[in-house]
């Protein structure tokens, strides 16, 4: 067994997991079916984790709500971390001085898998190439389940489905940090930029988090790169996984490329023709990145070329990613993920111009200038939103037509009414949503929502007309 704990050790073992978040509650019951004897502390009161509550108790799980206090909990042989709670946490301090191992979801729900474990980490890109590599692997007929990061917990995946070949698991730096035997057959790191350095404090300790991807994979084992990433050049050196490197500029000696318009395999021994970049399903220079990602990971789990372009000209994206959700001769694309000023920008390269932007909500402080010469040659007319509608009209607002309404229902409104045959009407907030929404999936559920709702009542207005 691939395990620190075998099953039998985790019987009536004492283990802690701490955090009633999702993944905590899937690492909960996944343990507590195996046995051990789990008990749950949460930092959070007790009416913000009611339904969390209610299972537990059901489970005959013991609940601490209000803090860490630990009280009345007999002395864990390990504790399960959420990846909301920092490593640097006093809990997880005082755990490790007391000797505990301190693990991650995904570490646990690794000793309970069998099948091939493809791991998909990186700054950006994450769970695209993760969706991406499961649709393709579908259409070899594979028994293929994403899970991990993508709000799918890895445990769950584990205790709920039995029969996974292939287990496509997108974790991040914060589940990274507290693995120990998680051992993917094929890892990908999709770039690494200067992102969560919030939590992380430095680039060195996010780059180390990030890198033990591959500290337990063997040379048998393969390890997806973009050629041109610095970062990863200079942290990679001396991994044991085989390298496939990506490269929108070339075709890599060993990995996936494009020449001349053109996606190819390159395995060594010959050059495989996948298909046109224009053939991806999803457009943008980031998702041909992503496009070259899973061809690689694809062709080393032994798909054929056949079965890869069939998974790379379907897939149908991912919700709230330069999502299309409606055209009717203006293309109305939700890109409610992109909350940062980095993600405007690539969705901005990525779309046809010209652009009716919908941008704003809580301001994260980065600067909005770099986007001016891209916002000049690209954006038509700027709809802001939220709290972060004074600075983006402060930094850029002087280039084009700007107006200040407020939430996004308004914006709809009247992009519906201003947009032209041929525009784009791009909700790409360079924000995060909290100021108005409870996350960026709710915004982006909203915005289509009202896209459908503007649609639908010029629909009613139009048939009430004729038959008026
Ligand atoms: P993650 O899971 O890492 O957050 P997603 O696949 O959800 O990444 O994409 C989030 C946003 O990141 C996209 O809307 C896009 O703006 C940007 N993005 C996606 N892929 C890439 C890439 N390969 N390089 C740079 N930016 C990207």
């Amino acid at each position: 067994m691939n395990s620190m704990f075998s099953s039998e050790e985790l019987q009536g073992e004492n283990v802690l997991v701490l955090g009633a978040s999702r993944s905590g509650m899937a690492a909960a019951r996944l343990l507590h079916e195996a046995g051990a004897n789990v008990f749950v502390s949460e930092i959070r009161d007790a009416d913000k984790v009611e339904s969390a509550a209610a299972e537990l108790e059901a489970l005959g799980i013991p609940l601490e709500t209000g803090g860490h206090r630990l009280k009345g909990f007999p002395i864990p042989k390990f504790a399960v971390v959420s990846p909301g709670i920092p490593s640097n946490a006093p809990i997880v301090h005082h755990l490790k001085q007391e000797g505990r191992q301190v693990v991650s979801e995904v570490e646990v729900a690794s000793w309970f898998y069998f099948g091939t474990i493809i791991a998909i980490t990186g700054s950006n890109g994450k769970t695209t190439v993760t969706r991406w590599i499961e649709h393709t692997l579908h259409q070899a007929d594979l028994n293929a389940v994403a899970c991990g990061n993508i709000g799918y917990p890895f445990c769950d995946m584990v205790r709920e489905q039995r029969r996974v070949t292939h287990a496509v698991v997108e974790v991040s730096s914060f589940q990274l940090e507290t693995i120990q035997r998680f051992h993917p057959h094929v890892s990908v790191m999709t770039n690494l930029s200067e992102d969560h350095l919030d939590r992380h404090g430095d680039f060195e300790s996010y780059a180390k988090a990030k890198s033990r991807i591959w500290m337990n994979q063997k040379e048998e084992d393969f390890t997806v790169l973009p050629e041109a990433d610095k970062m990863i050049a200079s942290i990679s050196l001396s991994i044991r996984p085989q390298i496939l490197n990506v490269s929108l500029d070339r075709v890599p000696e060993l990995g996936a490329g494009v020449h001349d318009g053109q996606i190819w395999i390159n395995l060594g021994s010959s050059q495989e023709h996948v298909m046109a970049v224009d053939e991806l399903s999803i457009p943008g220079r980031h998702n041909i990145a992503n496009a070259l990602c899973a061809a690689a990971a694809c062709r080393i789990l032994k798909l054929s070329v056949d079965e890869i372009k069939q998974g790379l000209a379907t897939f149908p994206g991912v919700p709230h990613r330069l999502e299309l959700v409606h055209n009717n001769g203006r293309l109305w694309i939700n890109d409610s993920k992109a909350t940062n000023v980095d993600s405007l920008r690539v969705a901005l390269e990525a779309v046809r111009g010209p652009v009716i932007l919908i941008a704003g909500g809580r301001d994260k402080g980065a600067p909005y200038v770099p986007l001016r010469e891209l916002v000049k040659k690209k954006v038509a007319r700027m709809l802001l939103i939220g709290e972060g509608a004074m600075r983006l009209d402060e930094e850029l607002g002087d280039l084009l037509p700007t107006k200040h309404v407020g939430d996004l229902e308004s914006a709809v409104k009247e992009a519906y009414a201003t947009a032209q045959p041929g525009e784009t009407v791009l909700l790409s907030p360079g924000c995060a949503s909290f100021d108005q929404f409870r996350d960026y999936e709710q915004r982006g559920d909203v915005f289509r929502e009202l896209v459908e709702k503007v649609h639908t009542g010029q629909n009613e207005a139009a048939t009430g007309e004729k038959t008026a």
